[in-house]
């Protein structure tokens, strides 16, 4: 999957994906990560891409020729479709699991971040496909955003992961949160891991976890419960985890 990153500040965009997971499926050809600089295509000696805003107000805005040329240098419009092109802005739909699948879908992905006070409205009206914000709050800029989307969404191309199970099963991918996890050694600082998840039993291990996840998701992310659906049995089972761990 090829993702174009359009940015002033390339280098906090490359520095973050170049290194683990992602850096190595990048090494390996299963996803390329392009960074241009909007300020390459400034049209002035200084690389001058922003001004004061029209109409009063603190700060300056990204102006729209720059943002228009760095976009349409990605592509041969004569020859291939306009890339699917995603504003990050506080603006947007919360990124979501289900949204970074989706996104997971497209060969290519064109990711724009703001910068100052962001970008005249009218490029983004030309260009853009969809706005994300990565929650309700404002950042100074659209550039560790982006690396949000690229990271969530890249865990789901095949080979970026060593299989889909590594994914499948997480928190938000079936729609509550995973149970907790427990590696060597057996005790520590006399806690033990719990004995189920020793015994080897694959099916009841598998229980365990669905229960736990769903114990935890009730009491983390309540809200979470509105999607799925809990039978009464399992139901049971949670309310006996909550009345043993009360006990301890
Ligand atoms: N004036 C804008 C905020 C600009 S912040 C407003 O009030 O809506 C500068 C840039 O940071 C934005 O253009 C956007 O690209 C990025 N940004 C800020 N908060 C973000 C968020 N929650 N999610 C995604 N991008 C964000």
């Amino acid at each position: 999957m090829k993702f174009s990153v359009l940015t002033l500040f390339p280098d906090q965009v490359k520095n973050f994906l170049s290194e683990s997971i992602i850096g190595r499926a990048e090494e390996k050809g299963i996803l390329n990560i392009d960074t241009i600089d909007i300020r390459d295509f400034s049209g002035n000696r200084y690389g001058k891409v922003d001004d004061t805003l029209f109409g009063g107000g603190t700060g300056m805005l990204m102006q729209c020729e720059p943002v228009y040329q760095a976009f349409t240098s990605i592509y041969d419009a004569d020859k291939e479709e306009k890339p699917h092109c995603v504003f990050m802005s506080p603006k947007g739909s919360v990124l979501t699991q289900e949204k970074a699948k989706e996104l997971s879908k497209y060969d290519h992905l064109v990711i724009l971040c703001g910068h100052y006070e962001g970008i005249d409205q009218r490029v983004l009206d030309e260009i853009v496909d969809e706005d994300i914000s990565i929650g309700d709050y404002v950042l100074t800029g659209g550039e560790v955003a982006a690396c949000v989307v690229i990271d969530c969404v890249s865990r789901m191309i095949d080979g970026v992961l060593p299989n889909s199970e590594a994914y499948e099963e997480e928190s938000h991918m079936q729609g509550y949160l995973e149970a907790p996890q427990y590696t060597k050694p057996n005790v520590w600082h006399d806690k033990k891991v719990p004995e189920v998840i020793l015994s080897g039993n694959h099916a009841k291990i598998k229980e365990w976890k669905r229960i736990h996840g769903l114990y935890d998701t009730w009491k983390r992310r309540p809200d979470m419960l509105k999607n799925i659906s809990i039978s009464a049995d399992d139901w049971k089972q949670i309310l006996l985890i909550d009345s043993e761990k009360k006990d301890t």
